[in-house]
Parts: structure tokens; C-alpha cells; sequence
């Protein structure tokens, strides 16, 4: 019997899978994708969707076409539950696929306040930084000065607020952004990149609120413990992500965020049948940072153990690095690279984040149209 390979999200771990999908089904493996979208986007080049400096089809895959073009099929829907017991994958509208091998790429999201409104937009799924984009255009163009607000003060806080101040800046028109973080910005990094991020949103007239949190969301105002009103037509949360809840609600180990427990070869701890990459899983030694970066590097890992269960041969351990390299786009044509206590600001960083993005999207742009309609 064929084996029947099921892949749940078309993420960043699961790209470098897709682009060699041929070599899987060439052994017979019958390998379904299911995915909410035929577009998967990089959330590195995201906030320059934001900033309106790229478009929408520049930072995407077209994850559909890579599964068909391997030989592979994709399924438009949502993972809801994994049923251990029969090993099928069940989607939202109530299909089951059932697999021999599932490995799961669904990342996370952050998860918005109750209840949701129209204005209150999340920074992650990526899809939606379109929408506030197309929005604070429209906002520009009617509002007098609209105040755009970012809550969140870690890399994508500080990257979302730059690049909410280069749309409006190359529309020509002024808006208010106004950063909020519970913590220090960019807490954890280095002081050396915190007092230039700082300077270099300030500098640029966006006002910046740190040890300090919403409490609450008004139609159009966010309440801070001191009762102080931060006015906003639009606002943008960056304040951390959270896996979907299939894994707990299929009744598997989760760390407590809900992330799946994996073992060293990444493989569900109590599954060895159940993979996955990315930020929805947590390795042995704890959790990793939530940064692509893991998720791109646990790729080749994922594909070879895909492959050595079709293969029934030994899988391979992923060890994941201590330190990595961030770079952060200011918004303003500067960048911000950190890596571990090395800190490095200005063009030449920024020039760097863009080869390093451009490649990346290069290499997996190869499937697909690439200049469709946005
Ligand atoms: C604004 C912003 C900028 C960032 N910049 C960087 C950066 O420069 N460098 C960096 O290393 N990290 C960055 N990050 C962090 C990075 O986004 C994540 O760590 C990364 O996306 C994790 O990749 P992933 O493949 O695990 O998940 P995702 O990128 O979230 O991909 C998951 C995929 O699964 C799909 N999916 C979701 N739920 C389901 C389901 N139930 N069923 C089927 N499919 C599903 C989604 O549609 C998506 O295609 C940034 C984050 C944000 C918000």
C-alpha cells in the first residue's frame, strides 16, 4: 500500500519539503497538503508589505502549486483535530484524511481581545498586515492626522511602527503612530539595540509608551492603567503568538502555550507517526524562541525523516543553535542586526536583510504566479 503523507499547513517549515515533494512521491508516498490558503506568507518581509515598499505577491508562495508540481495534492481547508486512534486528519467542515505519516506546520497567531473589532488587527496571520495596509491608505487619505497605533514592543512591535510611518510618510500625509509595550522595547536584546531602536522611532516622531499595558479597547481608544486614553482609528497587535489549539484538543502532549511536545527528531512524544515544524511544536530541551529562523532550519531535518519513514529507515535529530541572526527593518532604509550581544545599525544591515529575503524568496518563487493581481 502506498504511504499516505498528509502535511497540515504549508509554513516555513514545510517549504523546503515542498520544493523537494518529487523525490517523496517518487518512492509512492501519496502526499496531501492541507492549507487555509494557496498562499503562504513570509512574515520577514512583511512589515515592508506594511510599509508599502514591496507588494503583497513579492512575499508569498504559492504553496499549492509546489505540492502539484511534486506530484502531490493540496487541500483548501483548516486543520481542526487529529484523530491518534484511526490516523486521520480532520478539517473544519468535517473531512477526514487519514495518514500514515502526519506532519503538522500551522504555526501561530496572536490571539485579539474579546470581543474582536474591524480596527483592532493582528500582526500575525501576515495576511491581515494587507488589509491594515490597504486600510491606513484609506485612512490617510480621508482622515486629518489619523493615529495609527502599534501594541507590542518586541521585533515585530518595532518593525510594524516603522513601517506604519514609511506608508504615510511616502503618501505624503502625517499620522500620529504611537508604539505601547508591557515591557522595555525589545526586551531580552541587547541594551545597544534597544537605545537604537528607540532613537530611531523617536526621532521620526513616533511616540513610544514602555512598562506600561492596554487594558482595555475602546471603539476607537486604548485605556492604560494610569487611565490615560491613547486615541486610534487603526491599531496593530504585536504582543506575542500562540499556536492553533489542535494539538490540545486532539488530546496530545502540549507545552503551555498548547505548542505539540516533540522529541529530538521531531516527532510527537507519545507519536512517532505525528511530525512537525515550526513555531506549533515545542523540542525537548523547551521552547525556542518564536522566530522563523527555527522553523526554516528544522526544514531539511523534517523532509529527511519524512523521507526515512516512507524509507522505513532511522530519522535524524534537529539541534537547534543557541544563537541566531535577527535584522530588523527600521522602515526608514536602516536596519538593525543583532546577534546574540553583537549589534550592528544602519544601511549596511538593512542591504544585507534584503539579500538574505530576496534569495530566500527566490529560491521558493519559482512555483506559481508570481506577478498576480494583488
Ligand atoms: C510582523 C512579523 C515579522 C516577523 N519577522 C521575522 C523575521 O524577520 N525573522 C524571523 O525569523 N521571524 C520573524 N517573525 C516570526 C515568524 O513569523 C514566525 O516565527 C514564523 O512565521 C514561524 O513559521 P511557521 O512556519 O512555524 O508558521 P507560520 O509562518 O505561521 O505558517 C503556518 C502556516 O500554516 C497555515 N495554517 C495555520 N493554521 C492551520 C491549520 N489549522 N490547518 C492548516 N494550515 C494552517 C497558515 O496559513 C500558514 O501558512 C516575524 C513575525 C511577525 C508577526
Amino acid at each position: 500500500m502506498r504511504h499516505r503523507l498528509v502535511l497540515a499547513g504549508g509554513g516555513h517549515a514545510h517549504l523546503y519539503t515542498l520544493s523537494r515533494l518529487a523525490e517523496l512521491t517518487a518512492r509512492g508516498a501519496l502526499v496531501t497538503l492541507v492549507t487555509p490558503d494557496r498562499y503562504h506568507y513570509y512574515s520577514g518581509m512583511a512589515p515592508a508589505m506594511l510599509a508599502g515598499t514591496c507588494r503583497p505577491q513579492d512575499i508569498r508562495f504559492d504553496v499549492a502549486c509546489l505540492a502539484e508540481r511534486g506530484g502531490g495534492s493540496c487541500v483548501i481547508g483548516t486543520a481542526h483535530r487529529i484523530d491518534t486512534v484511526n490516523r486521520s486528519l480532520i478539517l473544519q467542515d468535517g473531512t477526514g484524511i487519514p495518514y500514515d505519516t502526519l506532519s503538522c506546520n500551522v504555526g501561530s497567531s496572536v490571539v485579539l481581545p474579546s470581543p474582536t473589532q474591524a480596527n483592532v488587527i493582528p500582526a500575525k496571520p501576515i495576511d491581515g498586515l494587507l488589509a491594515a495596509r490597504n486600510r491606513v491608505r484609506e485612512l490617510l487619505a480621508e482622515a486629518v492626522e489619523p493615529s495609527l497605533l502599534v501594541v507590542g514592543g518586541g521585533p515585530a512591535g518595532v518593525e510594524l511602527a516603522g513601517a506604519l510611518w514609511r506608508l504615510a510618510r511616502d503618501a505624503g500625509r502625517p499620522a500620529r503612530v504611537t508604539l505601547v509595550t508591557g515591557g522595555t522595547l525589545l526586551a531580552g536584546m541587547p541594551p545597544k539595540a534597544q537605545k537604537t531602536a528607540r532613537h530611531s522611532l523617536a526621532s521620526r516622531g513616533i511616540a513610544i509608551h514602555e512598562q506600561t499595558r492596554v487594558t482595555r479597547f475602546g471603539d476607537n481608544s486604548a485605556l492604560l492603567p494610569t487611565g490615560q486614553e491613547l486615541p486610534f482609528q487603526m491599531a496593530l497587535l504585536a504582543t506575542g503568538v500562540t499556536p492553533p489549539a489542535i494539538f490540545r484538543d486532539s488530546g496530545l502532549p502540549v507545552a503551555d502555550d498548547g505548542s505539540l511536545l516533540v522529541n529530538d527528531r521531531l516527532q510527537a512524544v507519545t507519536h512517532p507517526e505525528l511530525l512537525g515544524g515550526g513555531d506549533c511544536i515545542t523540542p525537548p530541551d523547551g521552547r525556542l524562541t518564536r522566530v522563523g529562523v527555527y522553523a526554516v532550519r528544522q526544514g531539511p531535518v523534517l523532509f529527511a525523516n519524512l523521507l526515512a519513514r516512507i524509507n522505513g529507515t532511522s530519522l535524524s535529530p534537529f539541534s537547534p543553535q543557541k544563537r541566531f541572526l535577527q535584522i530588523l527593518n527600521l522602515g526608514d532604509g536602516s536596519g538593525l542586526m543583532i546577534r546574540g550581544s553583537w549589534v550592528l545599525a544602519g544601511r549596511i544591515a538593512y542591504l544585507l536583510k534584503q539579500i538574505i529575503d530576496y534569495r530566500y524568496m527566490h529560491h521558493y518563487q519559482r512555483c506559481g504566479e508570481r506577478n498576480a493581481p494583488s
